[in-house]
């Protein structure tokens, strides 16, 4: 209960590393959210899920390049950390920003890197060579950094959810926390990179969920589901002239290919006018 009396007037802010372990050492329950930053609603929930269970709220906003396996990406990647701060605050829930530089997180700290084994070489890690791998290592660090109890994940990267939890939980005795995507009116997940898209962009990415939440209802009575999911990837090609990298049904207890509903979801990855989304449904 005395969460409801915490004060967020004073939400700090880290630059480095040495200030992080300075302000941290006294706090035991921690909750972390770790971001690339363009702040939105779909972070700000995960936030307010810390802020519930957690005696500390921790957000950091690092662009980690090394996850990006496209440098025009990563360039090109939304930055607005005075907009981002200004957000965090006002949402009354964050008591630490940790805003690091590159070398607070790669310098001097020799960590073995995390690879991924060829089972798990699918969907985003099959098409982005490396990109997990990065994504690992700033956790693995970052997580040595803040020592949480808790990790909140957004479902949207489920597979990115399901690598941290594989690999880092035991770990750190930590516990990752899957939270549910948020989503424009029109249905479309909250994404920073929505920012890059134009506004019939963004129409056009919600008549697609639409149609994918169609396909997810007509699926169950399809005898070979993966088979049926190709046509529709090919027809969805034509229609938005949209290049779909994968659209699959995976079992999310273990991210294998499914021909049953249950415990199934759709996972689909496409470009937009050069701009690469995922979802899941
Ligand atoms: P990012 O800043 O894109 O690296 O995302 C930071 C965290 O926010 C990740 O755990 C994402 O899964 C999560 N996230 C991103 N978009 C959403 C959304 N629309 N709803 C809920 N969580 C999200």
């Amino acid at each position: 209960m005395f969460y409801l009396f915490k004060d967020f007037t004073q939400m700090k802010i880290l630059l480095n590393k040495t200030s992080l372990t300075k302000s941290l050492r006294h706090f035991s329950d921690i909750g972390f959210v770790p971001t690339m930053g363009s702040i939105h609603k779909g972070h700000l929930s995960l936030i307010s899920k810390s802020n519930q269970t957690c005696h500390k709220t921790v957000v950091s906003i690092f662009v980690n390049p090394k996850q990006f396996n496209n440098k025009k990406d990563f360039k090109t990647y939304p930055k607005n950390i005075k907009k981002d701060l200004k957000t965090l605050s006002q949402s009354k829930t964050v008591d630490f920003v940790y805003i690091p530089k590159f070398k607070d997180i790669f310098i001097n700290n020799r960590k073995p890197k995390i690879k991924l084994i060829n089972k798990d070489k699918i969907l985003c890690a099959k098409f982005r060579k490396g990109h997990f791998e990065g994504v690992l290592d700033v956790m693995n660090r970052l997580t040595d950094m803040v020592r949480p109890t808790k990790i909140f994940m957004g479902n949207k990267d489920f597979q990115q959810f399901f690598l941290i939890k594989k690999h880092l939980e035991k770990k750190y005795n930590t516990n990752v926390v899957v939270c549910k995507t948020i989503r424009e009116k029109n249905n479309v997940a909250l994404s920073s990179r929505n920012h890059l898209l134009s506004k019939e962009n963004l129409i056009l990415a919600g008549k697609i969920v639409r149609k994918l939440i169609n396909v997810k209802k007509n699926i169950k009575n399809k005898k070979n589901k993966n088979k049926y999911l190709l046509t529709v990837k090919d027809g969805f090609q034509k229609q938005f002239k949209i290049k779909i990298e994968y659209l699959e049904l995976r079992d999310i207890t273990n991210l294998k290919l499914s021909n049953v509903i249950n415990k199934s979801r759709l996972f689909v990855a496409y470009y937009l006018n050069g701009v690469r989304l995922i979802d899941n449904l």
